[in-house]
């Protein structure tokens, strides 16, 4: 089985792909954390990103399909879980040539729903806990990106629920409840594909 996650920044996509990469063995493809990664290791397509990332806004397609087409090849256990990819329309469409080309489906794409007010909220709340543990705070967790994030979230990501729900794919689930209570939608909605 092979699912999207998708909803604005602090939805709470990793955390439940998290979730499901535990309970079922699926294999998450965040690419945040690839490009997070590539920061660290400092290649230079890392370095290219970092202060695209750091004021919240996307990277090129280009970049972010090539990363995703790196590892649809590899081994998906469970199934793969995108997190935060695709976050624009030609990233929507490269991804279907890509899965038609690998001979895979795509199972479901699941929106997690949550109001804008909670979003800052947890972000927010994300560095200060990140700071009081001594681990370190994202870059693009600040005020200033936030708001970048979300902007791109609406006037790029947004229309993905049109084109997904269009295709009939898309099941929305209200993210706004605890972790558990949002994983427990969310097998539902796997349980009934
Ligand atoms: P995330 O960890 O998903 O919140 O992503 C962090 C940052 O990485 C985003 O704000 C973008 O700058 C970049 N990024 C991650 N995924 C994508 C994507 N699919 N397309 C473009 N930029 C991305």
């Amino acid at each position: 089985m092979n699912i999207i996650l998708l909803g604005p920044p602090g939805a709470g996509k990793g955390t439940q792909a998290e979730r499901l990469v535990d309970a079922r063995g699926m294999v998450q493809l965040s690419t945040g954390d690839m490009l997070r990664e590539a920061k660290k290791s400092g290649t230079e397509m890392g370095n290219r990103v970092a202060e695209v990332m750091a004021r919240g806004e996307l990277v090129t397609d280009e970049i972010v399909i090539g990363l995703i087409e790196e590892k649809l090849t590899g081994e998906n256990g469970g199934g793969f879980i995108f997190d935060g990819f695709p976050r624009t329309l030609a990233q929507a469409d490269a991804l279907g040539a890509l899965m038609a080309k690998t001979g895979k489906t795509l199972d479901a794409v699941i929106e997690l729903k949550v109001d804008d007010a909670v979003l800052v909220d947890r972000i927010v709340g994300r560095a200060e806990q990140a700071r009081a543990a001594g681990q370190p705070v994202r870059a693009d967790d600040n005020a200033e990106s936030l708001k970048q994030r979300l902007m791109e979230y609406y006037k790029k990501t947004a229309p993905l629920l049109g084109y997904y729900y269009a295709k009939g794919d898309l099941k929305s689930v209200n993210g706004l409840g605890a972790i558990d209570e949002v994983a427990v939608e969310i097998s539902a909605v796997l349980k009934n594909l």
